[in-house]
């Protein structure tokens, strides 16, 4: 299998980048073809502008969706955005790594997202009128590929449960794991979320990094989290609110989107 690594973390000796050695030479002991992106080392520009747009004349009203859209059917995206394009149609899983900052990914990482993600590649993909929203949620360019999060947190893990202070994981993971991965299509598998990291000793180094081996082994075994697909009928057109008939009682927010809830 190949599998695509987006490494968002401004130093290579960190914890998050010793367990993305660990992961690698898991995956490759598997016989998997790994590629990094290291989005520090590679200097990634983080920011969409008009330079992210070469063909689009000076003078001309800068409208990001369309710019994009004209761009990629062109072929007139910048070079580092179509190699990481390349990278994403090359994987048959992809995994984003990253340590979480203000309870989202590092900007550097969103940057990556905003760019490489262009319109007609991972977003205005497939049939758009007033009776259909396009390939998404489920469907688009992704589809048949895995993905998932690999994450470090200083929290704890009872800050980020059912009754935590900084809200639950599931909920603050909903944006990427739903919204950037499940959106264009891939199927996306639980989250691996390291808590309590910022004073971890070799034990705890020792213990995290079997997790995330065994993680590793079994990313082409492990159940996804159940989010349901835009076009399969679980939403009424054109609103796109989930019927009600499927409504768990007492469901409410991001968990309505998961045929079974994932939160604890
Ligand atoms: P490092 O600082 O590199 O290491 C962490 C610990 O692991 C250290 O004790 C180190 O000695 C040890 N270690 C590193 N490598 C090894 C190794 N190879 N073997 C054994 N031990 C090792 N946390 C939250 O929970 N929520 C937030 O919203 C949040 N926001 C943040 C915002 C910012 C701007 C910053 C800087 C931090 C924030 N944090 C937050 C904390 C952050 O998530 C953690 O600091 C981060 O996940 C730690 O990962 P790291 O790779 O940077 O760790």
């Amino acid at each position: 299998m190949n599998i695509l690594i987006v490494f968002a973390h401004p130093e290579r000796h960190s914890l998050n980048g010793a367990l993305l050695d660990v992961a690698i030479t898991a995956l490759q002991a598997q016989g998997h073809e790994v590629r990094v992106s290291d989005l520090y080392a590679m200097r990634w520009k983080a920011t969409v502008d008009r330079s992210d747009f070469p063909d689009i004349p000076a003078d001309e009203r800068l409208i990001v969706a369309s710019a994009s859209s004209r761009e990629f059917a062109e072929g007139g995206l910048t070079d580092d955005v179509k190699a990481e394009q390349d990278k994403l149609r090359w994987a048959d899983t992809v995994i984003l790594q990253f340590p979480l900052w203000w309870f989202a990914m590092p900007a550097i990482l969103k940057g990556w997202v905003d760019r490489v993600y262009a319109c007609g590649f991972a977003y205005g993909v497939g049939e758009h009128s007033d009776r259909r929203w396009g390939d998404r949620y489920g469907e688009g360019t992704m589809a048949g590929k895995r993905a998932m999060l690999v994450v470090t947190a200083g929290g704890w893990p009872e800050h980020y449960s059912a009754r935590g202070i900084n809200g639950l994981i599931d909920d603050l993971l909903f944006p990427i794991n739903h919204g950037i991965l499940f959106y264009p299509g891939f199927t996306v598998l639980p989250p691996f979320v390291a808590y309590k990291v910022d004073r971890l000793d070799d034990t705890g180094f020792d213990i995290l990094a079997e997790q995330l081996r065994e993680r590793m082994r079994t990313l082409t075994t492990t159940a996804p989290i159940p989010y349901r697909q835009q076009n399969g009928g679980d939403y009424q057109i054109p609103t796109m609110e989930l019927k009600a008939s499927l409504e768990a009682p007492g469901t409410v927010g991001f968990a309505l989107h998961a045929a079974v809830t994932t939160q604890k």
